[in-house]
């Protein structure tokens, strides 16, 4: 958790280009996007993985997708579309270990999700 990069940019010790914030969910710019939007979308409770999820997390998931729904309006993808993707463990190429969704948008994305 102390060497946690998302963890960081939450506490505002790494700069970061936020679109949304609430108390319990963070929604910054990926430093590195893939598409024309392309935001990250992370719950302030250091949650590792889906695998590291319990029940006690079911409402905190659900407020994702809202906020994710809100980000999506906000940055005009919403009537053209637009992609959620969750890496997840070594297999599903996760690099930062604390859990986040991938807003991806602003282009028609490619058909692969897997290759
Ligand atoms: P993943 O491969 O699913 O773990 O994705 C991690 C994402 O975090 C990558 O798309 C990185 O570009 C992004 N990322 C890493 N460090 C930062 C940072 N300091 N600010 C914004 N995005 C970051
Ligand atoms: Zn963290």
């Amino acid at each position: 958790m102390d060497n946690c990069i998302f963890c960081k940019i939450i506490k505002k010790e790494i700069p970061s280009n936020i679109v949304y914030e609430d108390n319990q969910i963070l929604a910054f710019r990926d430093i590195n996007p893939v598409a024309p939007v392309h935001i990250l979308v992370i719950p302030k409770k250091h949650i590792e993985s889906v695998i590291e999820l319990s029940k006690d997390d079911e409402i905190l998931i659900g407020k994702i997708y809202t906020v994710i729904n809100k980000i999506a309006k906000q940055e005009n993808i919403n009537e053209k579309g637009f992609r959620v993707i969750v890496n997840c463990g070594e297999d599903g190429g996760q690099e930062v270990k604390h859990l986040h969704f991938h807003l991806l948008g602003g282009k028609k994305l490619g058909v692969k999700i897997c290759e």
